[in-house]
C-alpha cells in the first residue's frame, strides 16, 4: 500500500502527457476524464490533524477541492460540500468517501454567483455541523480566449462573480461565525504571477484572490483566525478539459512544468491540510506554491 508518504520519484509518480483529445462542456465530471485524475481516494492516510473541525469547500465534486474533501475528512473534519447542481454524479461518490472515512457530509448545490446562496451556504454549515472552523474557497471558473475582442462582459462578469465575488461573499458570512483557530484557505494560481495572454479575466481574479487574502489575513488575525491562499500549477482536472484550456492543447497539458506532468489533484490536497491545521498557527497571509516547479515570487 503507497500513500502520501511513501517514497518515490516525483517525475514518474504520476501519468504524462500526452493525454488522449478530450474535451466537455462547463463544468464537466472528474468521472469521464481520460485518465481519472487521483484525487487520493487509494492514497491518502489521514492522522487526526483536523480532529472535530467543521469544514466547508467549494469545489468539492471534483478537482482540487475533491481531493481537499477526502483528505479533511480522514483527517477528522466533517465537510459541506458546494457544487453545481449538474455535478452531482461526481458529487455523490465524494459524499461516500466522506462518510466511509466515518465522518459528515453535507451536499448542499448551488450557483457562487448569486449572493443569497453564498450566505445560505454559511448558514447551512453552521447549522447542520454546529459551528464552522475551515472555509475552502475553491471553487473556479476558467475559460481561454485568444481575443479581447471575443471576450464577453458576461464571461468577464461570471468569471469575476465565481472566483472574487464568492470569495468575499462566503468569507463576509463565514467570520462572524468562527472562532480563534479558524481558517480561511483561497485556491489562486500561477496565473497570478505570470498569466497566459488567452486567460486575461481568469489570471486577473487569481491576482485579486492574492491580494484580498493578505488584506482579509492582517484584517482578522486580531480575531485568531488565519487567512492563506494555495497557488497550483497546472492540475489535471475537469477545469481544463471544458475549455480551460484551448482543446488542442490538453494533449500536451503540464509538458511545461519542470516535472515535465501535471500535478493531480491528491498532490495538492497536503497543503490545504496544513494550512488548516493548527500546525500552521503562525503562517498567515501566505501563498503556499503547488506548481510542479513554476517558478512564483
Ligand atoms: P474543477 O473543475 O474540478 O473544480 C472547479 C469547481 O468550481 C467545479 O467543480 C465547480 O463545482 C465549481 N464551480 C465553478 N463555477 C461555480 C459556480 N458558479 N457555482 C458553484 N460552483 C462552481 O477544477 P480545479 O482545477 O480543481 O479547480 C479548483 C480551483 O483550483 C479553481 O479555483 C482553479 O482556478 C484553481 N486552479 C486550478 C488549476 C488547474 O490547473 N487545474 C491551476 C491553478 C489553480
Ligand atoms: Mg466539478
Amino acid at each position: 500500500m503507497t500513500d502520501q508518504y511513501t517514497f518515490q520519484d516525483p517525475t514518474t509518480q504520476y501519468p504524462q502527457p500526452e493525454f488522449a483529445e478530450q474535451q466537455q462542456s462547463e463544468p464537466g465530471l472528474a468521472r469521464d476524464m481520460d485518465p481519472k485524475p487521483d484525487h487520493g481516494e487509494e492514497t491518502y492516510r489521514g492522522t487526526g490533524r483536523l480532529t472535530g473541525r467543521k469544514a466547508v469547500v467549494t469545489g468539492a465534486d471534483s478537482g482540487i477541492g475533491r481531493a481537499v474533501a477526502i483528505a479533511f475528512a480522514r483527517e477528522g473534519a466533517d465537510v459541506v460540500l458546494s457544487y453545481l447542481p449538474e455535478e452531482e454524479p461526481d458529487a455523490r461518490e465524494v459524499v461516500a468517501l466522506v462518510e466511509a472515512a466515518g465522518r459528515k457530509a453535507v451536499a448542499y448545490p448551488g450557483d457562487l454567483k448569486d449572493e443569497s446562496y453564498c450566505e445560505q451556504l454559511i448558514a447551512t454549515a453552521v447549522a447542520e455541523l454546529g459551528g464552522l472552523d475551515i472555509l475552502v474557497n475553491n471553487a473556479g471558473k476558467q475559460q481561454a480566449v485568444e481575443d479581447i475582442a471575443d471576450l464577453t462582459t458576461q464571461q468577464f462578469d461570471d468569471t469575476f462573480k465565481t472566483n472574487v465575488y464568492a470569495t468575499f461573499w462566503l468569507s463576509k458570512a463565514a467570520v462572524p461565525h468562527m472562532k480563534p483557530g479558524s481558517t480561511i484557505i483561497n485556491s489562486s494560481s500561477v496565473q497570478a504571477y505570470t498569466p497566459s495572454p488567452m486567460l486575461l479575466d481568469y489570471a486577473t481574479t487569481k491576482a485579486s484572490i492574492n491580494t484580498f487574502s493578505k488584506a482579509m489575513a492582517q484584517q482578522v488575525a486580531k480575531k485568531g483566525i488565519r487567512v492563506n491562499v494555495v497557488a497550483p500549477g497546472p492540475v489535471w482536472t475537469p477545469l481544463q478539459v471544458v475549455g480551460g484550456q484551448p482543446a488542442d492543447a490538453v494533449p500536451e497539458f503540464g509538458a511545461q512544468a519542470e516535472l515535465g506532468r501535471p500535478g493531480q489533484p491528491a498532490e495538492l490536497a497536503p497543503a490545504y491540510v496544513f494550512l488548516a491545521s493548527q500546525e500552521s498557527s503562525y503562517v498567515l497571509g501566505a501563498t503556499l506554491s503547488v506548481t510542479g516547479g513554476s517558478p512564483t515570487p
